[in-house]
């Protein structure tokens, strides 16, 4: 039996993303600048790692990888360069192509999966698809806050180092009706516009869990979210 990634719908997603221009050349998403550079990067390799993980059995899963392995990494890159205002061979001389980031504590770290990995993948290796769960319509933005630490919303976590994100939707920041097929891809999950705007604390552990998709917001209590204008 032949399983075809839906290579025309994935290449739909990109382009109402934003990560590719009318001309399919990748380009800089202006919802991110506000993320800390690890999270634009994390970000991106929650898409990214989560279409390989999807597609990986389909026989077009080549398609998949160029897109992850070339117009989803070029167009982080992108971000990265335009957030810094810097050009993007500067920005690749920083981060590298593999994309790395420096933690709190000094030490580089890779959540992109990286050309050579990529390429590795092959059209056999067989793992669980996971739904996409409306990651890509998500970003998370961190918040400056000098309010006493609230405990992280993420079930059964009550660690209380915590930081402050504040919930964007895709679908509010570029005006699409998800209901509208012609506008969304059909089959791409959707997070309800209810939660756009609203404001998590969440410990480094889930945070980190949010972005890689180890979790979903279903995974966090969305209904202790904390006011704030
Ligand atoms: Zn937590």
């Amino acid at each position: 039996m032949k399983v075809s990634a839906p290579i025309e719908l994935v290449r739909k997603a990109v382009r109402m993303a934003g990560f590719t221009n009318n001309m399919g050349r990748p380009r800089p998403i202006d919802l991110l600048f506000a993320l800390e550079d690890a999270d634009i990067v994390k970000w991106y390799a929650g898409v990214g790692r989560r279409w390989l993980d999807f597609f990986c059995c389909c026989h077009n899963f080549r398609m998949v990888k160029t897109v992850v392995s070339y117009h989803l990494r070029f167009s982080c890159i992108l971000t990265l360069a335009h957030k810094h205002e810097s050009t993007k061979l500067e920005a690749i001389k920083h981060y590298s192509k593999d994309l790395k980031v420096s933690n709190v504590n000094g030490y580089e770290e890779v959540y992109y999966p990286t050309e050579r990995d990529v390429k590795m993948m092959g059209d056999k290796n067989l793992s669980d698809p996971k739904p996409v769960d409306g990651a890509i319509s998500l970003a998370l933005i961190r918040l400056a806050s000098d309010e006493p630490a609230h405990p992280c919303v993420a079930h059964f976590c009550g660690r209380t180092d915590t930081t402050m994100y504040r919930v964007r939707l895709l679908q509010n920041h570029m005006n699409l009706n998800p209901l509208d097929e012609a506008q969304w891809v059909k089959g791409m999950g959707v997070i309800h516009e209810t939660l756009n705007q609203i404001c998590l604390p969440l410990c480094p552990d889930h945070i980190n869990g949010l972005y890689m998709g180890k979790i979903t917001l279903q995974d966090i209590d969305c209904t202790s979210f904390v006011e704030m204008d």
